[in-house]
């Protein structure tokens, strides 16, 4: 049974004469790696008739919905256009506590979710590795977590979604309700409409702690061949020190985690912020190599196993806000890419190679195995190895992330939307092969172009 936690949805309302319309301000968004900004028309309803009015507003040439801005490159940018910010949109709506469904808004974000849920005994199904995404960001790019190898995608866990189209009108999107839109709308990067609830199914979880085992891994093929042998682990994420060469080129820490029967007081929600941008020399080839070399030694030869509260596993970057100032003014690149299986020794080890010889300073990168495709046309998750590189802006940064997703085609792999700044749309439609189905769906649920992004644009989706 549904219960109530707040106000339920009402059905959206044109607004009424005299009523204030939500207000629009200039405002330059950044993706999270600060590559550029993007000037638009901005406004953050906070009900759901406002974000109505927002829709259909001659506002800006077209418009693109955006969450916590999450997205490392120009996925939730619209320079020039306009941007409905979601982040008020944050109630949560009903929660049943036999099933674990939860129903929310689309600015509710999981650190959220987690605040509420987690002393009840639910934790969100597939949490990215940061707790500030929204729902509705979540849904745009069918995020995925430390568990994807056995619990798939967020996409896996939505029951149904609203979506707000181009003509105010909003639709309801399941697995038997236009399951074709719904499918679209799954990795949809916000170009069918804008997400307005959605119903969640949460996971249960026994305490708020788990037990998570480290292993240092000497090089690539050993992580590989560990992963492997990982497979029933509920959770497991890899940390490469990407400027290790020669024999210990992909050498790194595995971490494994199982849910533990203790209950650990929670980290501190207060961030330190990061106060200033970097100074661009500080990250250079040499600090980076010294801490990823000290990262790689802090964990015992022989391993360890300690209980960790869900928040330090899951969210590791979280504690200090703003870490993306670390790159200095000119930001960075975050480059993901998934290979299949049979191509992620070779594929992974040329990726590995082209950063080291490239000299780019990434602090450590993460490997992850997944297990299953993802939920939308546009998901990135397919079985098989991703790893995901920080490559500072600098000069041949454009010549690396070329050469990088040039090796990813080689290799039958794609690249991760959410975190893409760079990809050419030959790349996209190469790596991407329900693209024209969604492209047809996405023709009819929006025939005006009403959604836009710098992302869809630069890609040529349409
Ligand atoms: C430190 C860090 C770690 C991360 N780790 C992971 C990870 O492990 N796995 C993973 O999958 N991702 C990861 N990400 C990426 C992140 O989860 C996604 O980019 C996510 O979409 C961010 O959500 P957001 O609310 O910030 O959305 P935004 O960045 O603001 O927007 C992302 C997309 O969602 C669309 N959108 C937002 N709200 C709505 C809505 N209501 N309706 C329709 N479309 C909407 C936007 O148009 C845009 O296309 C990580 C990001 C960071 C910064």
């Amino acid at each position: 049974m549904l219960v109530p936690l707040a106000l339920r949805l009402v059905p959206p309302a044109l607004p009424t004469p005299g009523e204030a319309a939500p207000a629009w301000r200039k405002l330059s968004l950044q993706g999270w790696g600060r590559l550029g900004r993007a000037p638009c028309q901005a406004a953050r309803p906070e009900r759901l008739r406002d974000l109505r009015a927002v829709v259909l507003a001659d506002v800006g040439r077209n418009l693109v919905p955006h969450g916590a801005g999450r997205s490392y490159g120009d996925a939730a940018l619209n320079g020039g256009g306009a941007a409905v910010l979601t982040t008020r949109l944050d109630r949560m709506l009903g929660f049943d506590a036999t099933t674990g469904v939860l129903v929310a808004e689309p600015g509710v974000s999981f650190a959220d979710i987690i605040r509420t849920f987690l002393p009840r005994g639910w934790l969100p199904p597939t949490p990215p590795g940061t707790a500030f995404a929204t729902l509705g960001g979540a849904v745009a790019h069918d995020v995925h977590g430390k568990n994807q190898h056995l619990a798939g995608c967020f996409g896996h866990h939505v029951e149904w979604l609203d979506l707000m189209l181009a003509d105010g009108s909003t639709r309801r999107l399941s697995p038997s309700e236009d399951a074709a839109a719904f499918h679209a709308t799954l990795g949809g990067l916000g170009l069918t409409g804008v997400v307005t609830a959605l119903a969640l199914r949460l996971l249960p979880v026994p305490s708020n702690a788990l037990l998570v085992r480290r292993q240092r891994i000497a090089g690539l093929d050993a992580f590989l061949e560990a992963f492997g042998a990982a497979r029933q682990a509920s959770w497991a994420v890899g940390w490469i020190d990407a400027l290790a060469g020669g024999a210990a080129l992909g050498r790194g820490i595995l971490e494994v985690a199982e849910p533990a029967p203790q209950h650990l007081p929670p980290p501190p929600e207060a961030q330190r912020n990061l106060p200033f941008d970097a100074p661009g020399c500080l990250l250079n080839r040499f600090s980076v190599r010294a801490f990823n070399a000290a990262y790689w030694r802090r964990v015992p030869a022989a391993g360890d196993a300690q209980p960790m509260h869900y928040g330090r596993f899951l969210f590791p970057l979280d504690g200090i806000g703003q870490w993306n100032r670390l790159y200095g003014r000119r930001g960075f690149h975050q480059f993901q890419c998934v290979l299949p299986e049979a191509e992620a020794p070779r594929g992974l080890r040329l990726l590995l190679e082209a950063v080291g010889q490239a000299g780019a300073a990434s602090f450590l990168a993460v490997l992850k195995w997944m297990g299953r495709d993802g939920a939308g046309l546009l998901s990135f998750a397919r079985p098989g190895f991703t790893l995901a590189l920080d490559i500072p802006a600098r000069a041949g940064a454009g010549a690396l992330l070329r050469r990088l997703e040039r090796l990813t085609l080689d290799h039958g792999g794609r690249v991760y939307l959410a975190k893409d700044s760079t990809l050419s749309p030959a790349g996209m439609a190469a790596m991407y092969p329900r693209l024209a189905e969604f492209q047809a769906i996405r023709a009819r649920l929006d025939p005006g172009g009403r959604f836009s992004s710098d992302m869809s644009r630069r890609l040529g989706l349409g």
